[in-house]
């Protein structure tokens, strides 16, 4: 057993990133400047975005997707139950009202065919907005031709697919010249990439141009342009908007850990695949599996405990990995089985079936770059080790 507990999800930030970061506290430029203009740019190079706006959070980006989408009062926007509460949050936000549609069993992603269902019955809905379920891409191609043959924008919150491809398609590069569309990253300290807080907004050029009025409380010309030198004092207020801009001292952690990310995900892929090998003939467990043509970005590795075969429930086996000195967690609790949803729209837990047998099962255990492989053996040795004591 380890001596020492292993973390859930700690961040991986080295000596570069902070000497990027005192780079900008020596420069006089603290707030969204050079090293933002920067990071939107090589960011949105990275995942081949014809547009990206850097913000303080993947939920401010969702919001502001949304308002620049023009969804509004009286709107309805379709959504997966099997997410953290910030996606459902930006709906209501802009005054709309989100619907659930049930997972796909195999990737726990929204599923298209019942969206194609649940919109016959939806004739206000203006938006669908999926989640990439621990960095494994939703089938897009089925999503875009459903928001084109009925209209709606497509929103996609991609705080865990970074970096993640649909066929050949990088997450992030969705910009169909037919289609209202925007993608949501976070950088979240415990993300793939992180900035301690923040977010990246991609999508067409005249869109993000709206999210980024929206993003700067509606100012005509951000602050650092009007400050920096030849510029003018003056800006006209043209909306209400927010202030979620991201800062120059984030931009410079993203800077360095955009650098690092193609070798996080090697690492990533490596410990799956290790998971994986290890537990494929566990009857007890189901493993996470891969959609063939895509790239999964690993953000979680999701266990599902098959539990007639246990003599325990899935907190109790949190608590197990805990004693064992291993740090997991659960992503998530469906969100209508929140106080605030439930109630608010009279949301039964047995609306969303798929949600409701999975999430009982769900189980995520650590993946991240700077684990050891002593780290990774330790985690798996734990499991099989719950596995014997409790198994039926
Ligand atoms: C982390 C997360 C968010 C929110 O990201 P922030 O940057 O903290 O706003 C949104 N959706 C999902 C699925 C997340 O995991």
């Amino acid at each position: 057993m380890r001596s020492r507990f292993l973390p859930f999800a700690p961040p991986c930030v080295g000596p570069e990133e902070a000497e990027e970061l005192l780079d900008t506290l020596r420069s006089n430029w603290l707030t969204a400047g050079p090293k933002v203009k920067a990071f939107e740019s090589a960011f949105g190079e990275f995942v081949s975005a014809p547009a990206a706006l850097a913000l303080n959070s993947c939920s401010a980006g969702l919001h502001s997707a949304l308002h620049a989408a023009g969804v509004g009062a009286g709107d309805t926007v379709l959504t997966t139950p099997l997410t953290f509460a910030s996606t459902l949050h930006a709906i209501e936000h802009v005054g709309a009202r989100p619907v659930l549609v049930d997972l796909d069993p195999s990737t726990l992603n929204l599923d298209a065919d019942k969206a194609r269902q649940t919109l016959a019955q939806t004739p206000a809905a203006k938006a669908i907005l999926p989640v990439h379920y621990a960095g494994q891409p939703c089938q897009m191609e089925s999503l875009v031709e459903l928001c084109l043959e009925r209209n709606l924008a497509l929103v996609e919150d991609a705080a865990h697919a970074l970096p993640a491809r649909d066929g050949d398609r990088m997450i992030g590069s969705l910009a169909h010249p037919d289609l209202v569309c925007f993608t949501s990253f976070s950088f979240y300290a415990t993300k793939n990439l992180t900035t301690g807080e923040g977010g990246m907004l991609t999508g067409h050029a005249e869109g993000i141009a709206k999210a980024r009025t929206f993003a700067q409380h509606g100012l005509s010309t951000p602050g650092w342009q009007r400050d920096a030198g030849a510029g003018s004092w003056d800006y006209e207020v043209t909306e209400c908007g927010f202030k979620y801009n991201m800062s120059d001292l984030q931009a410079a952690i993203g800077l360095r850990q955009l650098e690092k990310l193609p070798g996080f995900h090697d690492r990533r892929v490596q410990i799956a695949a290790r998971y994986s090998a290890a537990f494929e003939a566990a009857d007890a467990l189901e493993i996470p599996r891969e959609r063939t043509g895509s790239q999964h970005a690993w953000h979680l590795y999701v266990l599902r405990l098959n539990l007639d075969c246990l003599r325990i429930d899935r907190n109790q086996f949190l608590a197990e990995l805990r004693a064992r000195n291993i740090g997991a967690s659960v992503h998530f609790k469906p969100v209508h089985m929140h106080p605030y949803y439930r109630d608010r729209y009279h949301w039964e837990a047995q609306s969303m079936p798929t949600a409701l047998s999975v999430w009982p099962r769900l189980l995520s255990i650590p993946i991240y770059p700077h684990m050891t492989d002593a780290d990774v053996e330790s985690v798996i040795e734990a499991v099989q080790d719950i596995l014997a004591v409790h198994r039926r």
